[in-house]
Formats: C-alpha cells, sequence, structure tokens
C-alpha cells in the first residue's frame, strides 16, 4: 500500500516537473517541482542535474522531512532545503514548484511585488504576489536556500498560504505551491501569466491599477 502511494507520488512529481517544461518555464534544467505524502512522511523531488526529457518516476528523489534521502539513487534538486522548510510549516501544503520563468523572475529580480492590476490575477493570489526582503550576507554564505525557504515563511505566514500561493525570492525567482504537485505547477504557470501581464499593463499605463480592494479579497 505505503509503495503503491509513493510511487503513484513519483509519478505525481514527474508530471508536475514536465507540465513546467511544456509550459515554457524552465529553461534547461532551471526549476523543480515537489510533492508530499504526509501519510508517510515522504517528499518527492525532482533530481538535480537529470535533463527532463530522460526523467523517468524511478528518478524522482524520496526524502524524509528532514530532507535526507531515503531513496533513488541521484542527488535530490539543490532548492530541497527550501521545499522541507515550506512543507514544515504549513501542512496544508501538497506540492511545491520552483521556476526561473522569465517575468515573474524579471519582478523577483527587481525585488518589486507584482501589482494586483486585475481580476485574473485576484482570483488566485487575492491581492499583490509579495517578496522576501533581502537576504543578509550570513544567511546567504550559511545554508542559503533554508534561509530562503525560512525568509518565504515569513511572508506567507502573515498572509496565508491558500491566499497567496506564490512568493517572489528577490534576486532570485518565484516559488509556489498548492495541494498537490499539479496544483503547484498550475499556480506557476498563472504567477508566469499574471507576471507578463502586470509588466504590460504598466508599460501601456505606468500608473495603473491597482485593482479596487473589494474585488482583491477572498469571497467570505
Ligand atoms: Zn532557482
Amino acid at each position: 500500500m505505503t509503495t503503491m502511494r509513493l510511487q503513484k507520488l513519483r509519478e505525481e512529481v514527474l508530471e508536475a516537473n514536465l507540465e513546467l517544461v511544456r509550459r515554457g518555464l524552465v529553461l534547461y534544467t532551471f526549476g523543480n517541482a515537489s510533492g508530499i505524502s504526509r501519510e508517510n512522511g515522504r517528499i518527492a523531488i525532482k533530481p538535480s542535474g537529470v535533463p527532463y526529457e530522460n526523467l523517468k518516476p524511478e528518478h524522482i528523489v524520496l526524502t524524509d522531512l528532514e530532507g535526507r534521502v531515503v531513496e533513488g539513487d541521484l542527488r535530490p534538486s539543490s532548492d530541497l532545503p527550501t521545499h522541507v522548510e515550506l512543507y514544515r510549516h504549513f501542512p496544508g501544503i501538497g506540492g511545491i514548484s520552483h521556476t526561473h520563468s522569465e517575468f515573474a523572475t524579471a519582478w523577483a529580480q527587481a525585488a518589486l511585488p507584482i501589482p494586483c492590476l486585475g481580476t485574473t490575477h485576484a482570483d488566485y493570489f487575492h491581492g499583490p504576489v509579495p517578496v522576501t526582503p533581502a537576504l543578509t550576507e550570513t544567511e546567504i554564505a550559511d545554508d542559503y536556500e533554508r534561509n530562503t525557504g525560512l525568509a518565504i515563511c515569513r511572508v506567507v505566514e502573515r498572509l496565508g498560504p491558500e491566499e497567496v500561493p506564490a512568493v517572489l525570492v528577490a534576486g532570485h525567482a518565484p516559488f509556489c505551491w498548492g495541494p498537490s504537485s499539479a496544483e503547484a505547477a498550475h499556480h506557476a504557470v498563472i504567477l508566469e501569466f499574471v507576471a507578463r501581464m502586470a509588466y504590460h499593463t504598466l508599460l501601456i499605463k505606468a500608473d495603473a491599477g491597482p485593482l479596487a480592494a473589494e474585488l482583491q479579497t477572498l469571497p467570505p
């Protein structure tokens, strides 16, 4: 039963990773998606450095909730410690995706939140997509990936992981999540779409928006 469940998780995580490629969000190997089985205490994540076209379910690495590899011959993605912190802080998260998709990453590099300018954005993110504060020198030098996760968690604790299923990491790129790895990949696709639309909207009209507050919030 456990084996079957974990095999299914690996297949779902493989599919989420391939979805990021199909939607043009990943250049070479810049990206990763993971999923979690809370019953089994296992995280499934893309291995590091394996080209997507060669990825098979058995390549997906299984770790425990501390990020220690328990199954798989390959190294897990180097962003694993970021994923681990998010899973540990927010029990409702079932999957996480990370890409360097062009427009969302441009906002992250500018260290600016993506303003909520329209209802497509509001339907998914219920307000601006936040950006983390820049990490300190010590946070960068000592366990950058874990400290990135903690910086995201501090932002999400204020807003709630369901209300805003994405955060931009300043100077890096977005992380997205959802109840499953498929939902996390879906949010990465939508995030790129709204990041591109916000960019174009502000090019057309530099002082556009924001959307009326009543349209930004979750329905009661
Ligand atoms: Zn990255």
